[in-house]
């Protein structure tokens, strides 16, 4: 298993391996960027096949946040850290701390916070151990009714940023009458749902879990949509807000809105279908861009707390959308390769 060589190495910083013989922890954590402050990213507990799909995972992942931090316009590089397990079995407060310890050894380079896998809870043995977490409520953050969970501060990104990208494409600023088809009402897509129901908007909702449907067609009025349908609507906006690689070669002509603005991570299949979404007329919102509110609450999170300038900040996230898409427009060149290439400007200055 190379490193340097790796194809996801991409000039990283830091990539550190641990084992903890008493927990059985084996973990590892990849600093991609330190350049503009410390690298933020989530810790991910996966029962990966093997060891190259994990480093390669992380890889992946850390550099993300470079790029994500970067244009988020917030003062942080880019890491990840990745746990082998299977969070349902291998799970046990002894490893949650060994994975404290092991962040700690990395004198703050790092600050891990929560992701698929791990939680709150486990976030809050790791700070046992290590001063170097995000994302964790303080106590009078609970006391306001707050856990520290970034969902309701991303969907309200992905909110503006829809905005922005509709002004962009479609022209207009009232969102009375929008038809906007979503995929995965669960945490993030749940609330952009509310957002865009007070807002006027016509929703069509689809989700592998049925409780999920049904709340949101009584709360919103949403018509409810297969699976496999709600890409292919005659709507002005679909909002991916479920899994990746949504956006492919089969389904991107089948799209009929005119502009593609949801939360879900990695929604290109592949980086050339940059391209196809634009040759075939849709505006998409870059994925990193749109969904960064979670880790600009991340950054906030802690003693003084203050909403009003997180939301604040939030709203940058559709002045960056806007300048992206007015680059692409002049440049013809994709919405994400756009993004890249601000993000890289920034981050390598
Ligand atoms: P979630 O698990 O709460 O919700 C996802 C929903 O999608 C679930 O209800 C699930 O049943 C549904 N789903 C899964 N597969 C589906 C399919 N094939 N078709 C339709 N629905 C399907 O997750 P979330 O926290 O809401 O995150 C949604 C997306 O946004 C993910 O891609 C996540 O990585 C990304 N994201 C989330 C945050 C955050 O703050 N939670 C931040 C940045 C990015």
């Amino acid at each position: 298993m190379s490193v340097f060589s790796h194809p996801e190495f991409d000039g990283h910083e830091h990539v550190a391996f641990h084992h903890d013989q008493a927990s059985g922890l084996r973990a590892i954590i990849a600093v991609h960027s330190t350049r503009l402050g410390p690298g933020l990213g989530g810790c991910r507990m996966w029962p990966y096949a093997s060891d190259a799909e994990a480093l390669t995972d992380v890889l992946r992942l850390s550099r993300g946040m470079t790029y994500k931090a970067a244009l988020a316009g917030l003062p942080q590089g880019g890491g990840k850290s990745v746990i082998l397990g299977d969070p349902r079995h291998d799970k046990s407060p002894a490893l949650m701390r060994a994975m404290g310890r092991f962040v700690e050894s990395l004198n703050g380079r790092y600050i891990v916070a929560e992701d698929s896998g791990t939680s709150v809870p486990d976030i809050r043995l790791m700070a046992e151990q290590t001063r170097h977490v995000g994302g964790l409520a303080d106590a009078a953050s609970i006391a306001a009714g707050r856990s520290g969970d970034p969902s309701p501060a991303t969907a309200l990104g992905v909110f503006i940023g829809l905005q922005a990208a509709v002004r962009a494409a479609l022209g207009r600023d009232d969102l009375r009458g929008l038809k906007v088809a979503i995929q995965g009402v669960g945490n993030v897509g749940y609330r952009l749902a509310k957002h865009l129901h007070d807002a006027g908007a016509k929703l069509w909702v689809t989700d592998l879990h049925q409780p999920a449907v049904d709340r949101a067609v009584a709360e919103f009025g949403a018509t409810a949509v297969a699976m496999e349908a709600i890409h292919a609507l005659d709507v002005d906006v679909f909002a991916p807000c479920a899994l990746g690689a949504v956006l492919n070669e089969t389904r991107i002509p089948q799209i009929k809105a005119k502009v593609i603005a949801g939360a879900a991570n990695n929604q290109l299949a592949k980086p050339r279908d940059g391209q196809r979404v634009l040759d075939h007329g849709l505006l998409y919102a870059p994925d990193y861009v749109i969904n960064a509110g979670g880790i600009i609450d991340i950054h906030y999170e802690g003693p003084g707390y203050n909403e009003a300038v997180v939301h604040a900040h939030l709203q940058r996230i559709g002045t960056t959308l806007t300048e992206i898409f007015t680059r692409s427009f002049a440049t013809e060149r994709p919405t994400g390769e756009i993004a890249d290439a601000m993000a890289e400007a920034i981050f390598r200055a």
